[in-house]
């Protein structure tokens, strides 16, 4: 190897690609003989996996950096991902070694075992406007060998009025298609029994190969491995369309989870938002998803106090999203991005008011869980059972909610459960069999 064994240790922010990256490296650290130090563990190189997705996120991201460099002042520290992309100046001025973006993570692990011995420094962050490759990095999971994440896509060319993503990760690039299909199937060799697919917007998969879309990778993936169950990542409304949905339920190992981002319930405040759909084409994607898969789990995510919004569009959000009876949410209180179009707008609304309106939509996303999980009552459900505290074995089912039952389930194994009581945001159940 020419290089001696080292600690490295991972703070990763923001996003599940971002997981992901972090998961990658980790593997080609390890592959090479070094080690990966457990959380709160002294380490000698720290890796700051860092995100800007809001002002917070960079405040967040500098704090880690801070943190990192504090820990062990010999380490040496590697910052990553979309922060240091965006503001590498900023990066480098906190005093790390390596200041790295969102691309070259390859370059990434070959650098910062090169800094053991010359203590250089190096900055490496490209425009990513000039990407046009896709960079593979090796799929699966730093714990456990139960659910892997595979990242097939990567960019963005939405340019919603709020997001910085695509100045920081560019344009769309597609993992290609048998690549994808090797993955999975070294995935499925390897014990996984779960994928989840991910990307920094899936839905435009394939934009940049000819004449291949997410439902045709799908449909490979479901059909490459079919004792692994997949589950999409977030989607964006507009591909939620009646030939998506009808291939998707003819896929026996997709999971009937769809994340479908609303950001709001406004037509007005959606518009301004630059999304490119009204909430009468977003629910009617729902009723299709729900006509083929009756008890999927809706999951979204909403911003609440972006500029200009009014109390009555905060109010026809907060009805349109009991119409859609998403069985999760997550609320974002609307931060303000620099260098984002959203940022320049008028009519900004104040901390109190943002704050006020993520209580009340986290408030009715609650409840909305509540329902769908009191919903699931009495169902028998497949749950991929991972992990056992007392004796008590905690799993997801396909719809993603988790379940916990007494006994009798094994790691890695998918059961029959049915379900018998909703506990703390999770349901209880009781196993009928094994798979
Ligand atoms: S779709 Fe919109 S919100 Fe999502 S990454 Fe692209 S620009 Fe950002």
């Amino acid at each position: 190897m020419g290089y001696r064994e080292v600690k490295v240790s991972f703070i990763t922010l923001g996003c599940k690609v971002n997981q992901f990256e972090s998961q990658a490296m980790a593997a080609l650290l390890q592959e090479r003989g070094h080690i990966i130090a457990s959380e709160g563990e002294t380490a000698d190189a720290y890796v700051i996996n860092t995100c800007a997705v809001t002002a917070e996120s960079s405040r967040k991201s500098r704090q880690a950096v801070r943190h990192a460099l504090s820990e062990n002042p010999d380490a040496i520290t590697a910052v990553c991902g979309c922060w240091s992309q965006i503001s590498p100046e900023d990066a480098e001025s906190l005093g790390s070694d390596l200041v790295f973006g969102s691309a070259d993570r390859h370059m990434l692990v070959d650098a910062l075992e090169r800094c053991f011995d010359t203590r250089g420094h190096i900055v490496n962050v490209d425009d990513p406007m000039s990407r046009s490759l896709f960079e593979a990095l090796p799929a699966g999971s730093g714990i456990g060998r139960t659910r892997a994440m595979l990242k097939i896509q990567d960019g963005c060319h939405n340019f919603c009025a709020y997001c910085i993503i695509p100045y920081a990760r560019g344009p769309v690039r597609s993992l290609p298609p048998d690549d994808a299909v090797s993955e999975v199937k070294r995935l499925a060799a390897e014990g996984y029994r779960e994928l989840v697919i991910t990307g920094i917007e899936i839905s435009s998969y394939g934009f940049d190969l000819d004449g291949t879309s997410l439902i045709d990778l799908v449909e490979k993936l479901c059909l490459a491995a079919p004792g692994m169950r997949i589950r999409l990542g977030s989607l964006e409304p507009r591909t939620v369309a009646a030939d998506f949905c009808k291939r998707l339920s003819r896929l026996p190992n997709l999971c009937p989870h769809f994340h479908l981002s609303l950001q709001s319930g406004s037509d007005a405040t959606l518009k301004r938002m630059g999304r490119r759909y009204t909430t009468q084409e977003f629910f009617a994607g729902t009723e299709l998803l729900r006509s083929y898969f009756p008890n999927c789990g809706i999951t979204t995510d909403i911003i609440v106090g972006f500029p200009g919004e009014t109390e009555d569009e905060f109010e026809e959000t907060l009805s349109f999203i009991r119409k859609c009876a998403f069985s999760a949410m997550h609320v974002f209180p609307y931060s303000k991005r620099p260098g984002t179009e959203a940022s320049k707008m008028p009519e900004q609304l104040t901390n109190n008011t943002k704050k006020d309106r993520a209580k009340r939509a986290a408030e009715l996303g609650r409840e909305l869980r509540r329902s769908f999980l009191n919903a699931q009552v009495g169902t028998v459900q497949d749950v991929l059972f991972e992990t056992c505290i007392d004796g008590i074995w905690s799993g997801l089912t396909g719809n993603y909610c988790e379940v916990s039952v007494h006994g009798g389930a094994a790691k890695n194994e998918v059961s029959e459960v049915r379900i018998t009581g909703v506990g703390r945001n999770c349901l209880e159940g009781e196993i009928l069999g094994a798979h």
